[in-house]
């Protein structure tokens, strides 16, 4: 069986795509708010649909590499922004990806 590299799709999950027609601006608040129950360490805050989405520890891996981020120790206080998202982008893809610190 070959084994084969994790699409950012199946890594972040995919939900109906909402219209990419926003420039929201992020509620620090909300972007490093604590994680109640799932295994989100660190959000991604996504200006064209609004929505903030919960990442793994595998998935911040797999983005600070894909976008030649260094992941701070300590993720709490810190968010990732983006101009697009898995959801909202055609590509599914994450773009315009930084990492910010409140
Ligand atoms: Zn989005």
């Amino acid at each position: 069986m070959q084994h084969k590299k994790k699409t950012a799709a199946e890594l972040f999950g995919v939900a109906p795509r909402p219209k990419a027609i926003g420039r929201y601006v992020v509620d620090p608040g909300i972007a490093v708010a604590p994680f109640a129950h799932d295994d989100a360490v660190i959000r991604v805050f996504c200006h064209a649909c609004g929505r903030y989405i919960g990442i793994t520890q595998e998935g911040a891996g797999a983005l600070a590499k894909e976008f030649g981020i260094r992941l701070p120790d300590i993720l709490s206080g810190s968010y990732f922004e983006a101009s697009q998202c898995v959801s909202c982008s055609d590509e599914r893809k994450f773009t315009d990806f930084v990492l910010k610190h409140i």
